[in-house]
């Protein structure tokens, strides 16, 4: 199996690469954001819990989106692999997805992180929040918000994986096209 955690701060272009990931390693994408704003749209509990924290900027509990992981994994036995996109966002969740996937005979190939600095992910987010329609890319505050929690909870996940040898650095300015070959040339050594 071919497990990626795709890494970098809000706006750092991790949806773009993930499209282009799953097309190019036939992966399953697994974006917890994604994930909580489909319990959102459904109007289940879990949406309506996680919007209220969503729609600040602070990070949902971990159980829950461990939770959410989990349900995954388990109806996606035959995949090749998983891009793992906005998850794990705090060490307690690197921590449990070690197990879940260690418990299925697996393990995290590589984190790919990429960089970018917080005026252009700022100048980023908010053009993105002129189509998105997200609430939380559309306030100049909460963006920021976002960023601190990236920077607070967040970055110490880097160095889970260093620990592990299994950190890359990818540089997040520039074309699309040129940052995917950047991501597939570290991909193609894993
Ligand atoms: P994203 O789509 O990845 O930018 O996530 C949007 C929001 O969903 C974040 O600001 C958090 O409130 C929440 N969220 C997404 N993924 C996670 C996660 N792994 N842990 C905690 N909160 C998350």
């Amino acid at each position: 199996m071919l497990n990626l955690v795709l890494f970098g701060p809000p706006g750092a272009g991790k949806g773009t690469q993930s499209q282009k990931l799953i097309d190019q390693y036939q992966l399953i994408h697994l974006s917890t954001g994604d994930l909580l704003r489909s319990e959102i749209a459904q109007g289940t509990s879990l949406g309506m819990e996680a919007k209220k924290l969503m729609d600040q900027g602070v990070l949902v509990p971990d159980d829950v989106v461990i939770g959410m992981i989990s349900n995954k994994l388990d109806a996606n036995k035959d995949a090749k692999g998983f891009i793992f996109d906005g998850f794990p966002r705090t060490v307690a969740q690197a921590e449990a997805l070690d197990q879940l996937l260690a418990s299925k005979n697996s393990a995290i190939a590589g984190m790919l992180a990429l960089e970018v600095n917080d005026d252009e992910l700022e100048r980023r987010l908010l053009l993105r929040g002129k189509d998105s329609g997200r609430p939380d890319d559309a306030n100049p505050e909460v963006i920021r918000k976002r960023i601190v929690e990236y920077n607070t909870k967040t970055a110490p996940v880097a160095n889970f994986y260093k620990a592990q040898q299994k950190f890359y650095s990818i540089d997040g300015i520039g074309a699309i096209d040129e940052i995917f070959a950047s991501l597939c040339l570290v991909i193609n050594q894993l």
